[in-house]
């Protein structure tokens, strides 16, 4: 089997930091732009930016399709931006979602740029708990989660880390942080996937 490589959608937003972070863990990275980029990706992370530039962006160089069949077998990673295009269920007709986390959002819920805020949070990754400083930007609220949604993490009794079977979603943004505990559980993720296939 090939070393795995995590794609990370380059289209606007924090996917850079995402890039340093698995480079640092010694991940094979790949900045996804194309269609062609993506066949060559065991797992994607959509990053934190701007939903609705995303998805514009995703649709004008046509990778909503690609990604949409990539999610069936490979596992995706979304981070704030990236966990609402994720999401069944947005506050805004501007997005199409991908369905892939059963959950509804509200953008921006915490409020402004401005009141962006850190937390330490106590997550929970097949192992004892452990605690995370989670760094949210204009983070989108979950308001509900189906019966498949694991919740990972929570914050004032919000789900905050949501897993639903390969797929993963956090409503902050760890590559921010220095803990490398998420990326390197989604590293898990995607290896079990790629082996599965094999
Ligand atoms: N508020 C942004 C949106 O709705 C997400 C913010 C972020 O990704 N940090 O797309």
């Amino acid at each position: 089997m090939h070393a795995p490589v995590i794609g990370v959608l380059a289209l606007q937003g924090a996917f850079a930091k995402h890039m340093e972070m698995l480079h640092a863990l010694s991940i094979q990275a790949k900045e996804v732009r194309t269609p062609q980029d993506l066949q060559e990706c065991d797992g994607l992370i959509i990053p934190g930016g701007e939903s609705t530039t995303i998805s514009k962006q995703m649709r004008y160089i046509h990778l909503e399709e690609p990604i949409r069949e990539f999610a069936k077998k490979k596992p995706l990673f979304g981070t704030c931006a990236g966990l609402i295009l994720m999401a069944s269920e947005v506050d805004t007709g501007e997005i199409t979602p991908f369905h892939l986390l059963d959950i509804s959002v509200q953008r921006n819920a915490y409020g402004r740029q401005i009141e962006s805020f850190e937390a330490e949070v106590d997550i929970f990754l097949g192992r004892p708990k452990q605690t995370f400083p989670a760094i949210f930007i204009r983070a989108p609220l979950i308001k509900s989660c189906g019966k498949q949604v694991e919740i990972l993490s929570s914050f004032n009794h919000t789900p905050i880390l949501v897993q639903q079977g390969r797929h993963l979603g956090a409503t902050f943004h760890p590559e921010l942080s220095h803990q490398t505990m998420i990326h390197r559980y989604f590293f898990k993720l995607v290896k079990d996937a790629a082996s599965a296939k094999d």
